[in-house]
């Protein structure tokens, strides 16, 4: 039996795309990972993860949370988390993908409407393919489209609860989202609104605790924080009512049936979050945002207020050569290509991190533009 074939001719057909991906090392200056804020390498990370280990905080959390696995050290993130983001009850995950995959999967019930943004992360595509709701697009930020949306399936006989899934900061185009429209928007249909704050976690909003932190304060959100950007560690909290948080205890099955994240991780994840009362490196990073939106926008990079700009460039091979080029020059610059994005939107990802410096912007700049 041939079992090889229809996986060469897959492979194939995204090569001749121009879409077939290569794991590559790192190579040049960081313009390229999500560890915004400079910690993942950190020595105050460094120092908590050993002052953990010497007070004998386990690397293995040995079983799930409903079994052993409920370390204290996991509890303590928990309620450190909920007091610092201001939730009612807190869940940490191994990952933000498993995170979003366990919440759309068990949350949103039979006879609900999950409305999404259009380009709303794999991983809450992936729950709500796992769940039981009905699921519907809307254009990406536009609040009047989602609006149409509910009304719509209301308009249809649906009854049930509406859950309105938006990202704070999205990661391929860098762009913020208008959450207290999205807010109102919920209120307005009795919905709920979950937000992945995963780009925004540690880097916007008041000490930066996202940017659904500029919001008044309401019970019907969801908001999922990662720790593997931002905060240079890796897993996710999910804050949330407590009435939910209780639910996906008892019914999510990536929390049931999966071995709990690691105490040790827990303990540094305690030492990032308390990071975040002293602003400095955020201060840093959004001057690092300014210096770069002013050298880079005129060379067909635009502005996003936000720390990930885009070189919009269409063809995955010109995309893929383009970032080649910016790395033979010692900049860690990669290429954005279908699926990630839409076809014909590859594009060149420059992320702003701590581990980049104005000069090393400027050096870029000058990359680009020799490119262009
Ligand atoms: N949501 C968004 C918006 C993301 O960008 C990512 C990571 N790419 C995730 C969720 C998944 O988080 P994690 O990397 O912790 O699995």
């Amino acid at each position: 039996m041939n079992w090889a074939a229809p996986f060469e001719s897959n492979l194939a057909a995204l090569a001749d795309a121009g879409s077939l991906r290569r794991l590559s090392p790192r190579r040049g200056v960081d313009f390229s990972s999500n560890d915004y804020l400079g910690l993942a390498d950190a020595p105050l990370l460094r120092e908590a993860a050993g002052e953990a280990l010497a007070r004998g905080v386990p690397i293995g959390s040995c079983g799930s949370r409903l079994l052993r696995g409920n370390d204290p050290e996991i509890e303590a993130l928990e309620a450190e988390a909920a007091a610092f983001f201001g939730d009612e009850a807190t869940l940490f995950f191994s990952s933000g993908f498993a995170a979003n995959t366990a919440f759309f999967a068990t949350v949103p019930q039979r006879g609900d409407l999950v409305v999404h943004d259009a380009l709303i992360h794999a991983s809450v595509h992936d729950g709500m393919r796992l769940g039981r709701a009905e699921t519907r697009a809307a254009a990406h930020q536009d609040v009047a489209a989602f609006d149409a949306v509910i009304a719509d399936w209301r308009g249809q006989g649906g009854t049930g609860r509406v859950w309105i899934a938006v990202e704070s900061l999205y990661s391929m185009d860098g762009d913020k989202t208008p959450l207290a429209n999205f807010a109102a928007l919920a209120d307005r249909h009795e919905a709920m609104l979950v937000v992945d704050e995963a780009h925004a976690t540690g880097v916007w909003g008041p000490l930066g605790r996202g940017l659904s932190a500029e919001l008044p304060r309401a019970d019907n959100r969801v908001i999922l924080r990662t720790l593997g950007k931002a905060l240079g560690c890796e897993g996710a909290l999910l804050g949330m009512p407590r009435l939910l948080a209780d639910f996906m205890v008892n019914r999510a099955r990536p929390f049931i049936f999966s071995t709990a994240p690691s105490p040790l991780m827990a303990a540094i994840a305690r030492a990032a979050i308390r990071s975040l009362e002293a602003s400095e490196r955020r201060e840093q990073l959004h001057a690092l945002v300014d210096h770069a939106a002013a050298k880079l926008a005129p060379i067909g990079v635009p502005a996003t207020g936000s720390q990930i700009l885009l070189r919009h460039v269409g063809g995955n091979a010109r995309a893929v050569a383009m970032a080649e080029a910016l790395q033979a020059q010692g900049f860690d610059v990669r290429a954005i290509r279908p699926p990630t994005v839409p076809q014909g939107t590859a594009r060149l990802r420059i992320s702003l991190t701590l581990n980049a410096t104005p000069d090393d912007v400027d050096a870029l700049a000058q990359g680009l533009g020799d490119l262009a």
